[in-house]
C-alpha cells in the first residue's frame, strides 16, 4: 500500500465516529479541482510513509479511535488494498473507504467479504461528462456498476459531488439526482480553493449557500436525504 499521508484524528470524516485518515498515493483520474495534488501527480509525490509506522500508530490508538478512513488518491488502485483493510480490521477498527467509483470489482469484493463498514463515492457529474470532468478515460459502465452495487450493498454509504460553479449547473445536478435516485444520502460539497491539481482552478468558485440550498430542495424530489457540506 502506498501511503502518502496519515491524519491522526478526525471528528468529521466518518459519520458519528472518531477516525484516523490514511491517504493512499496515486489516482487514475485527474480532476482539475482536486485538492490533494501531491497524491495524484507523480511529479510532486511526497515520500511514502511506512505501513509499519502506520500500524504501530493504530495499535497504540486502539480504544481511542473507532475507525479508519482510507482515502486518496484512489484507494481501489492499490493492489494490496484487501490485505491492508484486513489488517486494520484485525485491530478492531471500522473501515470507511472513499472511492471515485472506477473499480466496481474491487469495491464489490470488499463488500462481499464484509470488509468495509462505510462507503463514500464521488459522483463527478452526469455520466456523459465524466471524461471532461476527470480529464481521464472513464469507462462509464463501471461508474454505473459501482453506483448500483453500493446502493444494494446494505452498507451505510453516501454519494457526494464537489461543485465547481463553472463545471456543473442545476441541470447537471438534477441529472445526477436521477442517476442515484433514492440513494441513502447525497452530499453537495462546496468547492474550496485551497490547493488544486490544475493551478488555474484556484480562481474557481462554488455556488452561494442560498443557491446550494435551492438545488438541494430540487434534488430532494429524487433523493430524500440531501445535505450541503
Ligand atoms: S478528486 Fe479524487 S478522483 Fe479526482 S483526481 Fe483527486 S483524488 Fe483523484
Amino acid at each position: 500500500m502506498k501511503i502518502g499521508g496519515l491524519q491522526k484524528v478526525s471528528l468529521i470524516d466518518y459519520p458519528g465516529k472518531i477516525c484516523a485518515i490514511i491517504f493512499s498515493q496515486g489516482c487514475n483520474f485527474r480532476c482539475p479541482y482536486c485538492h490533494n495534488p501531491e497524491l495524484v501527480d507523480p511529479d510532486i509525490y511526497g515520500e511514502c510513509q511506512s505501513e509499519e509506522g502506520v500500524f504501530s500508530f493504530l495499535k497504540k490508538r486502539r480504544g481511542k479511535l473507532d475507525a479508519v478512513t482510507i482515502t486518496g488518491g484512489e484507494p481501489t488502485i492499490q493492489h494490496d488494498l484487501e490485505a491492508f483493510v484486513k489488517k486494520i480490521r484485525t485491530l478492531g477498527y471500522l473501515v470507511k473507504i472513499d472511492t471515485n467509483g472506477s473499480n466496481p470489482e474491487v469495491m464489490n469484493n470488499l463488500i462481499k467479504k464484509k470488509l468495509v463498514d462505510y462507503i463514500a463515492m464521488d459522483i463527478k457529474g452526469p455520466i456523459q461528462k465524466y471524461g471532461t470532468l476527470t480529464r481521464s478515460q472513464v469507462v462509464e459502465e463501471k461508474i454505473q456498476q459501482s453506483i448500483a452495487s453500493i446502493m444494494i450493498s446494505g452498507i451505510p454509504y453516501e454519494f457526494r459531488t464537489t461543485i465547481v460553479k463553472s463545471q456543473l449547473n442545476l441541470d447537471d445536478l438534477l441529472t445526477i439526482g436521477k442517476l442515484i435516485k433514492n440513494a441513502r444520502l447525497y452530499v453537495l460539497q462546496q468547492f474550496i480553493a485551497s490547493k488544486t491539481l490544475d493551478l488555474s482552478y484556484i480562481h474557481e468558485v462554488t455556488y452561494s449557500q442560498l443557491e446550494l440550498e435551492a438545488m438541494k430542495q430540487k434534488l430532494m424530489k429524487d433523493i430524500p436525504d440531501v445535505m450541503v457540506r
